[in-house]
């Protein structure tokens, strides 16, 4: 951060903090320079929610890639965008609640549930990518589970 009065660059910060809950930073400088002091309000990078997966890799949160995860399981359903879109927001909502990391699995079991409530064809296809099914008679069960739920 550069000097306000003498434009030198390496000035030390003497105080730093918060502002309330927001992400500024209010911050008290000094110029090694000329000697004077002066404040500056700093807005911190946004912390990303990072999701991590079974791996242990992780990376950050991408909205695009969950709505595309959902449109996929949803193409060529009688979904409208604006109910994907409106999944995809209500997934995002929940997921505030994990301030700093969420496992993908938590994002996979969100995405399932709305699903169900929505369309079963659309469920399907996204539990056969999500649970990778070993084979025909996991997937078959899960088949019927779903029917067992749908007529209730
Ligand atoms: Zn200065």
């Amino acid at each position: 951060m550069k000097c306000t009065f003498c434009g030198y660059s390496d000035t030390k910060i003497t105080n730093s903090r918060p502002l309330d809950e927001s992400s500024v930073v209010r911050r008290r400088r000094e110029c090694p320079q000329c000697a004077k002091r002066f404040t500056t309000y700093e807005r911190i990078e946004e912390m990303p929610l990072m999701v991590s997966k079974t791996d242990n890799q992780r990376e950050p949160f991408n909205r695009d890639k969950l709505r595309d995860g959902v449109a996929l399981a949803c193409r060529k359903r009688p979904i409208d965008r604006s109910v994907i879109e409106k999944t995809v927001d209500d997934i995002e909502h929940e997921l505030q609640e994990y301030v700093f990391e969420v496992p993908s699995r938590i994002i996979g079991e969100k995405v399932l549930k709305k699903l169900l409530e929505l369309d079963p064809i659309a469920y399907i296809r996204f539990a056969s990518v999500y649970y990778q099914y070993a084979d025909i008679d996991t997937f078959l069960n899960e088949l019927k589970r779903i029917k067992e739920i749908k007529e209730k």
